[in-house]
C-alpha cells in the first residue's frame, strides 16, 4: 500500500492533475493521495497559498477583497474547466472562501490566516476527488476533521499521537482517499495549519497511520541532488539517502522535502520515495533507515544563510556549575531556539537563526547575560552561513575534516565555527555569508569531482 503526496507544481493546472490521475491509475497500490494547493505553473506564476495569504492579510486589515477572491477562484475555475468538471465547483469554492472570510475574522487574525491558507488544499482535494470520480477512479475526499488532531496554540502545529489511531481505519477503504495536506484540527475542532510546505507532513502522518509500505512524495524534480544545482553545475543525483542524512541536509537548505515530515515515517521505518510527476518512470530518490548500497563518504553538501552568533566569554567559565543552563534559559525566556553551542574553556558561542532577534531583543539579552551571569564579554555577530557536509560514511573515514577545511581555505574564507563532535553523519562550518557559494563549489569539487568513491 502506498501513500502518495503531490506537491504544488504537480497539481498546478488541469494538465498536471491529469498526470496525477495517470500515476494513481498506473499502480493499484496507490490508495492514498495527499494534495497541496495549486502551485506555480511557471516561474512567474503565484502559488494559490500566496494568493490566499494576500487575501487573508486584506481581510485582517479591513481592505477591499473582491479582486483577491477572484484571483483565487480563477485558478480553480481554469483547472475545473480543463478537467471537464461542472462550473458549479468554482461557485462552491467561491462561496466557501466568502464564508471563511466572514466567519474567521470574528475569531482572530491568526485564524483568518489559517482558515484561508488551508482552503487552498481543502478545495483542491475536493476538486481532485471529483475529477477522479468523473474519469472512473473510485475516490473519496476525506477531511482532516476525521482524525488529524493537532496541538493547541501557541506552540507550532504538530499532530498529536491520537491522530495516528484515528486515521488508521482509512486503510480499509475501498475507495482511493483524497486528503488535503497542510492542516489539522485541535481537539476543540479549531483548524490549524502546519508550517509552509507542510503537506509533506500530512502525507507522512497518513503513511504512518495506515502503515504504508512506502510514502511516495511527488514533486517536480527527478531526485534530490547532492548540492544545490543553482550553485553547483550538474551536481550528482542521490539515488538513496538515510533519514539522518536527509534530516541534516534539509536543515541547511535542502528544501525538496520538509524536515518535520521525516518524524512519523522514521519511527516506523517507512521508506520515502521522492519522485517526479513529470517523469514518473525515473526511480527518484529513496529515503531509507539504513543504506543498502555502497556509497562515497559524503552524500551531500548543503548551505544556508541567516545565522547569528551570540558570543559569551567569562574567565573560569568551565568551573562554574550551571553557566550553560542559565545562558540557554535567558534565550528560552526570549523565545529563541538555538542550533549549535560550540564552546571553549572560557567562552561559548550560541548559534541561532537571525530572524529570531531584533536590535531591541539583542540589547536585552546582552544586558541580562552581563548582569545575571557576570560575563566578561557578550556580543552578537550577524551575517553567517552554515555549510553542512553530510554522509553516513564520514565517521569511518580519516582526513575528511582536513580535506573540507583545506577546500574552504582555498576560497579565502575564515572558518568561524566548526562542529563535528556530536553528529555522526555531519560536519558543519560557520562562515561569513558572502563566501557561501564559493565554499559550496569548493567542497563539491573536493568530495565529488575527482573520483573518490
Ligand atoms: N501549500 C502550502 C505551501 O505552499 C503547503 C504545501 O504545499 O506543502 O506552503
Amino acid at each position: 500500500m502506498k501513500v502518495c503526496k503531490f506537491g504544488g507544481t504537480s497539481v498546478a493546472s488541469a494538465e498536471q492533475v491529469k498526470k496525477v490521475a495517470a500515476i494513481v491509475q498506473s499502480d493499484e497500490q496507490r490508495r492514498f493521495v495527499v494534495v497541496s494547493a495549486p502551485g506555480k505553473r511557471d516561474s512567474a506564476d503565484i502559488k494559490v497559498t500566496d494568493l490566499l495569504i494576500d487575501l487573508a492579510n486584506a481581510v485582517i486589515a479591513g481592505e477591499e477583497i473582491e479582486d483577491k477572491i477572484q484571483a483565487v477562484v480563477k485558478r480553480y475555475e481554469e483547472n475545473a474547466q480543463g478537467l471537464g468538471l461542472d462550473r458549479e465547483i468554482s461557485d462552491i469554492i467561491e462561496a466557501d472562501l466568502r464564508t471563511r472570510c466572514e466567519q474567521a475574522i470574528k475569531v482572530s487574525p491568526e485564524y483568518v490566516l489559517d482558515s484561508l491558507k488551508a482552503s487552498g488544499e481543502d478545495n483542491n482535494a475536493k476538486m481532485i476527488a471529483m475529477y477522479f470520480n468523473s474519469i472512473g477512479i473510485e475516490a473519496r475526499y476525506v477531511s482532516p476533521k476525521e482524525g488529524l488532531v493537532v496541538n493547541e496554540p501557541p506552540a507550532r502545529t504538530m499532530a498529536l499521537s491520537e491522530a495516528y489511531n484515528n486515521l488508521s481505519s482509512l486503510k480499509d477503504s475501498n475507495e482511493i482517499i483524497v486528503f488535503p495536506g497542510f492542516f489539522g484540527y485541535t481537539a476543540q475542532g479549531v483548524l490549524r495549519t502546519f508550517d509552509r510546505g507542510g503537506s509533506d507532513i500530512t502525507g507522512a502522518i497518513l503513511a504512518a497511520a495506515v502503515g504504508a509500505d512506502i510514502y511516495e512524495n511527488f514533486t517536480d524534480v527527478d531526485c534530490v541532488f547532492s548540492a544545490n544545482p543553482k550553485v553547483v553545475n550538474n551536481p550528482a543525483e542521490i539515488t538513496e539517502i538515510t533519514y539522518r542524512e536527509m534530516r541534516e541536509l534539509s536543515y541547511a537548505g535542502f528544501s525538496v522535502f520538509h524536515d518535520e515530515a521525516l518524524m512519523p515515517v522514521f519511527k516506523l521505518k517507512i521508506p520515502v520515495n521522492i519522485k517526479n510527476t513529470n517523469n514518473p518512470a525515473s526511480p527518484g530518490t529513496r529515503i531509507v533507515s539504513e543504506s543498502t548500497i555502497n556509497r562515497r563518504p559524503v552524500t551531500g553538501i548543503s548551505a544556508d544563510a541567516g545565522f547569528s552568533i551570540l558570543y559569551v566569554s567569562k574567565y573560569l567559565m568551565n568551573r562554574e556549575i550551571g553557566f550553560g543552563r542559565k545562558l540557554l534559559q535567558i534565550l528560552e525566556e526570549e523565545n529563541i531556539s538555538y542550533e549549535h553551542t560550540p564552546s571553549g574553556l572560557d567562552d561559548i558561542s550560541v548559534i541561532i537563526r537571525s530572524h529570531q532577534v531584533d536590535p531591541e531583543k539583542e540589547q536585552r539579552i546582552v544586558k541580562r547575560v552581563y548582569d545575571e551571569l557576570h560575563a566578561d564579554d557578550v556580543h552578537f555577530r550577524h551575517g553567517f552561513s552554515m555549510i553542512v557536509v553530510v554522509g553516513e560514511g564520514m565517521n569511518n573515514n580519516t582526513g575528511l575534516a582536513a580535506r573540507a577545511a583545506t577546500a574552504i581555505s582555498r576560497t579565502g574564507a575564515n572558518i568561524e565555527m566548526i562542529n563535528q563532535g556530536s553528529s555522526e553523519v555531519s560536519l558543519s562550518f560557520g562562515v561569513k555569508q558572502q563566501f557561501e557559494d564559493a565554499i559550496l563549489k569548493a567542497l563539491y569539487e573536493e568530495f565529488f569531482q575527482p573520483v573518490n568513491v
